[in-house]
């Protein structure tokens, strides 16, 4: 059992391991409230780099991300760092030619996301948890570089408190204790909870590209038999690519020089955009579906990848975890208005309920698409192209697709909804 000393950082409400995008927006979410929150995380937030330079780690954040942004405050400086709006969406299958168009004229609105540096989204939420440490130390702390040692649950049932044990031997105590700490979660390992996991076998190659033709705003995805390649475009004209390839195909693409990486590329992507006039840096991640098979134990929730690690094909891994975070707010707001711990498991199933089956239909969904479009068999090619066929001319199924993937349904909670 951890016992007090000098080490200790105190007695807080809500104690978050992992300040990357989703731990972070928790964080200030939870400071907004005038709550006592503790955010910790092993690497502190990349501050400056050199103008002009777009890192590799990109994300399309939707207009639900983008809402939950602009409540916590930080959107303004985003927009002021860099973000990379995209209007329309077009979507094709290499075996055959069903396309779909998405177009964000057609729904009245301004565009159908963005594209932004996972660095940027984190500098912003991060600077606004400072802006809040500065104005009152004691309620908000920031430890980084911090990392968990130990977790333990203590006390005797329905009055149980979570201690952490830092790697440094600092330690604080909370109310509720959140995993934010991505795939390979330290929460979720400590609490025990159980993973479903399956590899896809796939690597994604992701890059900074030029090229030839105007991106016209637009996020490209085509359907290669050996995974969905996407070029996202980014302000300054140049596009992110993600190219999902099964492991043989990616160690291939991996060991090209630049020129011979470009004419690949240009193939693959039909031309679409003209010839590729150059690539920077490559990098690979490995890709795997990854499910916790519980998001909540008394006083403790895994929230954004530690709970749930999607295929990048259609770009929600970061939203959904932004939704985690909005529904998580709405359970700890629910759990003050009736006097419960913060750490009410009557409290947090409901975060649980909200979100880790509509996690899972998303998970299902990009297993569902990855095989589809993954296969030769001209029975099933021919299914896929009259399904683009039908989507991209029955009037309805596009819109209500498009809207649910902007974030522009009626059942999202309160953070990231579009009324209030
Ligand atoms: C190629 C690719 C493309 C993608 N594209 C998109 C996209 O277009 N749209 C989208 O929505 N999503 C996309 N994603 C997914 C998205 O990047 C992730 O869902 C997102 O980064 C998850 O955020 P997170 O904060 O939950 O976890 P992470 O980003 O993994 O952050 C976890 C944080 O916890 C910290 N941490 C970890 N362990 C500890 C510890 N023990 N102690 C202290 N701190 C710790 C880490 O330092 C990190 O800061 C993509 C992913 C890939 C691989």
């Amino acid at each position: 059992m951890l016992e007090a000393d000098d080490h200790a950082l105190g007695h807080v409400d809500v104690a978050i391991v992992g300040g990357g995008m989703v731990g972070a927006a928790l964080g200030c979410a939870c400071a907004e409230r005038g709550l006592r929150v503790a955010v910790m995380d092993g690497q502190p937030p990349q501050r400056v780099w050199p103008a002009g330079q777009v890192d590799l780690r990109v994300s399309a954040l939707s207009r639900a991300s983008q809402r939950l942004l602009e409540r916590l405050g930080v959107w303004p400086r985003m927009v002021a760092l860099g973000v990379s709006p995209y209007r329309e969406m077009q979507v094709w299958d290499a075996v055959g030619h069903a396309e779909i168009h998405f177009d964000s004229a057609e729904l009245g609105e301004p565009d159908l996301g963005h594209i932004v540096e996972n660095r940027v989204t984190r500098l912003a939420l991060w600077e606004r948890l400072e802006a809040f440490a500065a104005a009152d130390p004691e309620r908000v702390q920031l430890l980084s570089p911090a990392a968990p040692a130990l977790l333990e649950i203590n006390g005797e049932q329905g009055r149980e408190l979570i201690q952490l044990q830092l790697a440094d031997q600092r330690r604080l105590s909370a109310e509720l204790v959140v995993g934010a700490d991505g795939r390979a979660s330290f929460v979720r390992e400590a609490l025990g909870i159980g993973l479903e996991t399956a590899d896809y076998a796939q690597r994604a190659i992701v890059a900074n590209v030029e090229v030839a033709h105007w991106h016209r705003e637009t996020a490209w995805q085509r359907f290669l038999p050996t995974g969905p390649l996407a070029f996202l475009p980014l302000a300054d004209g140049r596009c992110s690519i993600v190219w999902s390839a099964d492991e043989a195909r990616a160690e291939q693409l991996l060991a090209l020089d630049d020129a011979g990486f470009s004419a690949e590329l240009e193939v693959a992507f039909d031309k679409r955009l003209g010839p590729i006039l150059s690539t920077g840096p490559r990098a690979a991640f490995p890709l795997s579906r990854q499910h916790a098979l519980e998001y909540v134990r008394p006083h403790a929730a895994l929230i954004g990848d530690a709970a749930h690690g999607i295929h990048p094909l259609a770009g929600q891994g970061v939203n959904l975890g932004f939704l985690d975070v909005a529904e998580l707010i709405d359970a700890i707001d629910h759990a003050r208005a009736k006097g419960r711990s913060l750490g009410s498991l009557h409290s947090l199933r409901r975060y649980e309920r909200a979100r880790r089956g509509e996690n899972a239909a998303m998970l299902m969904a990009m297993d569902l698409f990855k095989r589809i479009f993954g296969n030769r068999n001209p029975a099933l090619v021919g299914a896929r192209n009259l399904g683009l066929f039908a989507a991209e001319h029955l009037p309805g199924i596009k819109t209500l697709f498009i809207r649910q993937a902007l974030g522009l349904g009626d059942e999202l909670p309160t953070l990231a909804s579009h009324s209030r």
